[in-house]
C-alpha cells in the first residue's frame, strides 16, 4: 500500500499519523497514560511540563505532529524500532527483549561505590565513556539536598558522581538532552527509565529526514534502568513527614518496602502499599521492566547486594561494558542462572500487571 506523505509543521507524516498536541492531550494525558518522560517537551519548545503534565506554553500548529510522533504512549512500533536498532525483532517469549549478554557487575572505584545505588555501574560506564571520548556529556537525573530531582548535563567525573543514586520520583529528564545540545554537546549519553528510552528511540527511528530542532543523531548512548513503577513528587512530601528530606542519605526499594536511610545510620521502612497512591498514572500501562530498547540496561534484581545487573543489547553497549571492565572501571561476571530467572519473572510480572488492568 502506498503511504501518502504530507508536510506538516516540523515533520513529514504519513496521512494516517496526522495527529497533533490536542490528540496527545486527549489520548494520553486525559486517559492518564502520560509517563512524564519529557520527550514531547524536549523536541518542541512550545510544550512545557506544568503541574505534572505537558501543556502548550505558546501558540501552536495544532497538527504539527512532532509531539504525537515521539510520545511513547501514543503508539509504540516496537518491532520496527528493534529491527532498526538491533537488526532483529524479539518475540513474545523473549521477555527481556533483544539482548547480547547479561552480567553482574560493580564499580572498582571506591568513591563511586560510596555513592552508587547498587554496583555504581551506570556511573562507572559513563566515566569510562567520558574518559575515552565516546561521549562528551551525560544527561543525568540528579537531586538537590531535598531530593527534588533535576536534570544535569554532566561533563566530568565529579558531576557524574553527583548524579549517582536512584530518585524514586517522576521527572521529565529527556528535556536534559535538549539542554545538552544547546550547550554544544554532540556525543550525548542519556540515562533514564524505560518510557524515556522508548521516546528517544521513537524519535531516532521515526523518519531519518525529520528536521527536529533537537538533533537526535547527537545522542550516542542510551542507558536504561530497570523499573517496576515510579512515584510523583508527593511521595517526597509524605516521606518528609517521617524523615526530613535533607537528612536522607539514600532511598531503596527492597521487596515490599521503601527503605529511607538517614545520615546518622538510621533506616525507616515504609510499606509500598502505603505509597500506591503516589504511583505515576502512566506506569499503569507500561510493560517494559528492563528498558528493552536501551543500548545497556541496568538494575538490581538478579544480582547480589552491592552489584548491578547489566544487560547489553547493542554492539556499542557491549564494547563499552567490555572496555570499562578491561580499563579497570568495573568488574564483571556472568549472571547466575537463578539471577536471570528472577529478572525474567519480574519482567513477566510487569507485563501481566498491565494485561490484568486492561481486562
Ligand atoms: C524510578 C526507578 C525505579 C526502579 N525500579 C527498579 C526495579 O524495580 N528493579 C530493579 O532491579 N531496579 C530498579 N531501578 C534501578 C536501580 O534502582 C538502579 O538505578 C540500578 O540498579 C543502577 O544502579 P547503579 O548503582 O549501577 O547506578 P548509579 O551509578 O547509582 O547511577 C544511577 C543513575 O540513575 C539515574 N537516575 C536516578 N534516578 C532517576 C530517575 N528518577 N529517572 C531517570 N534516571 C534516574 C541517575 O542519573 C544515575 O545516572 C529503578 C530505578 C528508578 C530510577
Amino acid at each position: 500500500m502506498a503511504v501518502e506523505i504530507k508536510e506538516r509543521g516540523h515533520v513529514r507524516l504519513p496521512a494516517f499519523l496526522e495527529r497533533g498536541f490536542s490528540d496527545l492531550r486527549r489520548e494520553v494525558v486525559a486517559r492518564r497514560r502520560c509517563s512524564m518522560c519529557g520527550t514531547c517537551a524536549a523536541f518542541c519548545d512550545k510544550i512545557g511540563i506544568e503541574d505534572g503534565e505537558p501543556r502548550f506554553i505558546e501558540d501552536y500548529d495544532t497538527v504539527c505532529g512532532l509531539c504525537y510522533t515521539v510520545c511513547p504512549r501514543t503508539f509504540l512500533p516496537r518491532a520496527e524500532i528493534e529491527q532498526k536498532i538491533f537488526g532483529k525483532v524479539s518475540n513474545d517469549d523473549d521477555v527481556l527483549g533483544v539482548y547480547r549478554a547479561c552480567y553482574e557487575a560493580r564499580t572498582k572505584k571506591a568513591d563511586v561505590g560510596e555513592r552508587g545505588q547498587d554496583g555504581g555501574v551506570v556511573t562507572s560506564i559513563l566515566a569510562y565513556a567520558l574518559a575515552t571520548e565516546a561521549i562528551d556529556c551525560a544527561v543525568l537525573t540528579t537531586a538537590n539536598g531535598d531530593w527534588r530531582p533535576r536534570t544535569e548535563v554532566a561533563r566530568d567525573y565529579e558531576a557524574l558522581k553527583e548524579g549517582a543514586g536512584t530518585k524514586y520520583t517522576l521527572y521529565p529528564s529527556v528535556i536534559g538532552v535538549r539542554e545538552a545540545q544547546e550547550e554544544g554537546c554532540s556525543a550525548i549519553a542519556f540515562v533514564g527509565l524505560p518510557c524515556q528510552i522508548q521516546g528517544l528511540r521513537k524519535a531516532e527511528t521515526a523518519n531519518a529526514n525529520q528536521p527536529y530542532e533537537l538533533r537526535i543523531d547527537g545522542v550516542k548512548l542510551l542507558i536504561g534502568l530497570f523499573c517496576t513503577k515510579n512515584y510523583n513528587e508527593e511521595l517526597l512530601d509524605f516521606v518528609n513527614e517521617q524523615v526530613p528530606l535533607e537528612r536522607v542519605k539514600k532511598f531503596d526499594i527492597k521487596g515490599k518496602e521503601l527503605l529511607v536511610y538517614d545520615n546518622d545510620g538510621g533506616v525507616v521502612s515504609i510499606s509500598l502499599n502505603d505509597l500506591e497512591v503516589f504511583v505515576g498514572d502512566g506506569c499503569s500501562v507500561c510493560t517494559d521492566f528492563t528498558a528493552e530498547l536501551a543500548d545497556i540496561s541496568v538494575g538490581s534484581v538478579g544480582s547480589a547486594e552491592g552489584w548491578s545487573t547489566v544487560i547489553t543489547r547493542t554492539e556499542r553497549g557491549d564494547e563499552l561494558v567490555r572496555g570499562a571492565s578491561e580499563s579497570g572501571y568495573i568488574e564483571v561476571k556472568d549472571i547466575k542462572a537463578k539471577g536471570l530467572e528472577l529478572i525474567k519473572r519480574q519482567a513477566v510480572k510487569k507485563r501481566k500487571r498491565v494485561e490484568e488492568t486492561e481486562l
